[in-house]
């Protein structure tokens, strides 16, 4: 049976890739890498989604035990505009993917960042097969956005948390910032 590691960005999008890898035969563990996240408070609110998750789908689910904010945002300082933000956000979490994938001896990597259709796929897709191509694993492509819809089904049902905005502080203001006159 190949191995599989699945970068996992968060619970509902996990929902449909994990069901299709293990259709076809994967044996899928997952990944839980994502300093992106802003505010501490949402990222333990993902995290423990996760867990969630991970208990009632029965898989193993490895964790970093580090939050490194600080790396995160020093990568994208000066660099805030998507699309570039974006794609250095997809490069550190693939890379570090990819590094995990190669020492734990997995076949392949892949991430559930596939599923949304919020992403820019085609940028992502080229950052995994530079990962892979830096790291020496096999990043294995797949186009989850097909299940949105049986994905969304699937988290509802098992009653996740479900995020409103991307994750990092820009998303965050990106969703609910509307600009307005101070004292108006
Ligand atoms: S919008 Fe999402 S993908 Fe883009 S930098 Fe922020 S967290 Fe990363």
């Amino acid at each position: 049976m190949k191995r599989v590691l699945l970068h996992i960005c968060c619970a509902p999008c996990a929902c449909y890739p994990l069901e299709v890898l293990r259709k076809e035969g994967f044996e899928v563990f997952g990944f839980f890498y994502n300093p992106n996240i802003h505010p501490y408070t949402e990222f333990l609110k993902r995290l423990e989604a996760v867990k969630k998750f991970e208990e009632i789908e029965d898989f193993k689910v490895i964790y970093m035990d580090r939050y490194p904010l600080e790396d995160w945002l020093r990568s994208v300082v000066f660099r805030e505009e998507r699309p570039i933000r974006c794609q250095i956000c997809y490069s550190m979490r693939f890379e570090m993917t990819a590094s995990v994938a190669k020492n734990g001896k997995f076949d392949f990597f892949t991430s559930t960042l596939f599923y949304s259709k919020y992403q820019n796929h085609e940028t992502m897709r080229i950052c995994a097969e530079s990962a892979a191509a830096k790291f020496g694993v096999k990043f294995l492509y797949k186009d989850f956005r097909k299940g949105w819809k049986r994905g969304i089904e699937k988290s509802k049902e098992y009653n996740l948390y479900r995020q409103q905005y991307c994750g990092c502080i820009y998303s965050e203001k990106e969703r609910y910032y509307k600009f307005r006159k101070i004292n108006e």
